[in-house]
């Protein structure tokens, strides 16, 4: 376990996660991800801190409302959010962490899209999003 800074495009919201070195992340194809390119390191809600820029977050909410697509309101960048799969928890997008503290990145693949199909309670593990 280390700890990743990481941050939007403006550098107004900053953050710091811990997770493995060697990270995990998922590349979901639901409506939203698939736009972004969102690619999904998941942590509970203690391995997160947000260092700045709350007053520069806003909420974007659809469908079930359960996610939380925080996005910096200055530059538009989503670099995390809290997750309709780990609501208890926030996933961080592995694209928004700083250079040098990830020395490897896994990707692996996601069906959002058919979100219903996969999780019949409406949610999933933390490995989902
Ligand atoms: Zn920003």
């Amino acid at each position: 376990m280390v700890t990743h800074a990481g941050g939007c495009h403006c550098g107004r919201v900053r953050f710091a996660v811990t997770a493995p070195a060697r990270a995990q992340v998922s590349d979901c194809n639901c409506s939203i991800c698939s736009k972004s390119g969102f690619l999904h390191l998941i942590v509970p809600k203690a391995r997160f801190k947000l260092l700045s820029g709350a007053h520069s977050l806003t909420t974007y909410t659809f469908n079930t409302g359960t996610a939380q697509h925080l996005f910096c309101c200055v530059c538009g960048v989503k670099s995390f959010y809290v997750p309709r799969s780990y609501p208890d928890g926030y996933s961080v997008n592995a694209r928004c962490l700083d250079e040098g503290t990830l020395t490897e990145l896994t990707v692996v693949p996601f069906d959002g899209k058919n979100w219903e199909g996969q999780f019949a309670q409406g949610a999933g593990g933390p490995q989902e999003r």
